[in-house]
């Protein structure tokens, strides 16, 4: 018997229909003998409306009444999913952050958590119940909801894990962005979350290596009974034979690109246009200056679609003014493809391999950038699937992709 810590996200549980799904599945795990602790995140879609809410109301509100809206998008899907395994003949008893107790700090919006009471949740489980935590939330010292940010809820599975000592903290997810082996390192885990594979909040990776919590990502499209295995994630090097090169593959469809043409090569201009940018607190990801000729150059970056907009005004703004540049050209039906593995850094040809297997399906690379254990590209965002699934096969990985995950991405647009 073990004890196991599963979390759900917003999309595993953004139906009755689904939630029922939810249920079975952990009636599997109960009938297989294990003690469960499940924690949810809020109908998907719902802590987008709770907060627009709050928006429509004032431009600004006040961060602790924020929180106060914010949390009952959790509170609705435990009791939901509690019903849901009652239906089913099962004993489940539903928490909020609160009742748990899921202490906090008081950052309101973004708060840490600092401790967790487990003794009432060790009880309900030595008793067969399930039991059901509200994740995203918990309460400071004085008694105030708090939420953890967005995403928050892998946090909450991973802190109870940490709490409980659980034997095991499963991330069922259908928010894709990510294609692994098997098994994949902490650091890797950590750069995927970085590349915005949204798989898992990076605060939750950080939270499982500090805790040593072992952490499993699987996906929740597969049928309730089946036995798949989902993605370890590892604390050690792998000491396998047969370690991959390639640990996975994360895409992020939310990107834009924008382009100056014909800037003054000067010392300063990055700054003079980069600089606004940044003021207008847009965050900028790949760049990339070409190398000068006869006193101009061509100058591009990446930034979130969502702030796509507000940075070709910032530009507009600025041309003339504090740079100068013959045509600023934007794009924002790109994505980015990376390849995370630890194996690159001993091993050469793996970028080439990359972009021959690209150029093999006429897929034309915008963008390229590098660290130490990833290769980044910027595509059209038409050839993503198609990018995705001939690198897949590439190198090697084993979860095969499958495209009905990688569609339910694109309906979701950026999935919580
Ligand atoms: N519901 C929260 C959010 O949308 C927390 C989570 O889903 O992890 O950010
Ligand atoms: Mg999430």
């Amino acid at each position: 018997m073990a004890l196991i810590v599963q979390k759900y996200g917003g999309t595993s549980v953004g139906s009755t229909e689904r939630i029922c799904t939810v249920a079975r599945r952990i009636a599997r795990h109960h009938r297989d003998g294990h003690q469960l602790v499940v924690v949810v995140s809020a109908m998907s879609g719902e802590t987008n409306r709770l907060l627009a809410l709050a928006k429509e109301i004032s431009p600004n509100p006040d961060p602790r009444e924020l929180d106060v809206v914010a949390a009952t998008g959790e509170q609705v899907t435990i009791g939901l999913l509690a019903i849901a395994l009652q239906e089913l003949g099962l004993k489940a008893k539903s928490y909020t952050g609160g009742q748990v107790r899921v202490l906090t700090d008081n950052a309101f919006t973004k708060a840490r958590i600092l401790k967790i009471d487990e003794e009432p949740i060790r009880k309900d489980l030595s008793e067969g119940t399930i039991v059901i935590v509200a994740g995203f939330q918990g309460v400071d010292a004085a008694g105030n909801i708090t939420t953890l940010g967005r995403g928050g809820s892998d946090t909450s599975g991973v802190a109870l894990a940490a709490a409980l000592s659980a034997d095991e903290c499963q991330i069922y997810t259908d928010v894709d962005g990510v294609y692994t082996a098997e098994r994949i390192t902490f650091e890797e885990m950590l750069e995927m979350a970085s590349l915005g594979s949204k798989i898992l909040q990076i605060r939750s990776v950080e939270f499982a290596g500090k805790y040593k919590v072992r952490l499993r990502v699987l996906s929740s499209f597969d049928d309730p009974e089946s036995q798949a295995t989902g993605t370890l994630i590892t604390f050690e090097e792998d000491d396998t034979m047969e370690q991959a090169i390639i640990s996975g593959i994360a895409f992020n469809r939310d990107e834009a690109k924008i382009s100056l043409m014909g800037v003054e090569d000067r010392p300063g201009v990055a700054y003079a246009i980069l600089g606004p940018v940044a003021a207008a607190n847009i965050d900028v990801d790949m760049i990339v200056q070409n190398i000068g000729a006869s006193g101009h150059t061509d100058f591009s970056f990446t930034v979130n679609r969502s702030e796509y907009q507000k940075a070709l005004d910032v530009l507009a703004r600025d041309k003339g003014r504090g740079f100068s540049a013959r045509d600023i050209i934007g794009d924002n039906r790109i994505c980015k493809v990376s390849l995370v593995g630890i194996g690159m850094r001993s091993h050469v040809g793996i970028a080439a391999k990359m972009f021959k297997t690209l150029a093999d399906e006429q897929i034309n690379i915008q963008m390229i950038s590098t660290s130490e254990i990833k290769t980044s590209v910027v595509i059209d965002e038409k050839y993503l699937e198609l990018a995705v699934r001939v690198l897949h096969r590439a190198f090697e990985l084993d979860v095969p992709p499958r495209q009905e995950r990688m569609q339910s991405e694109r309906q979701q647009g950026t999935s919580l």
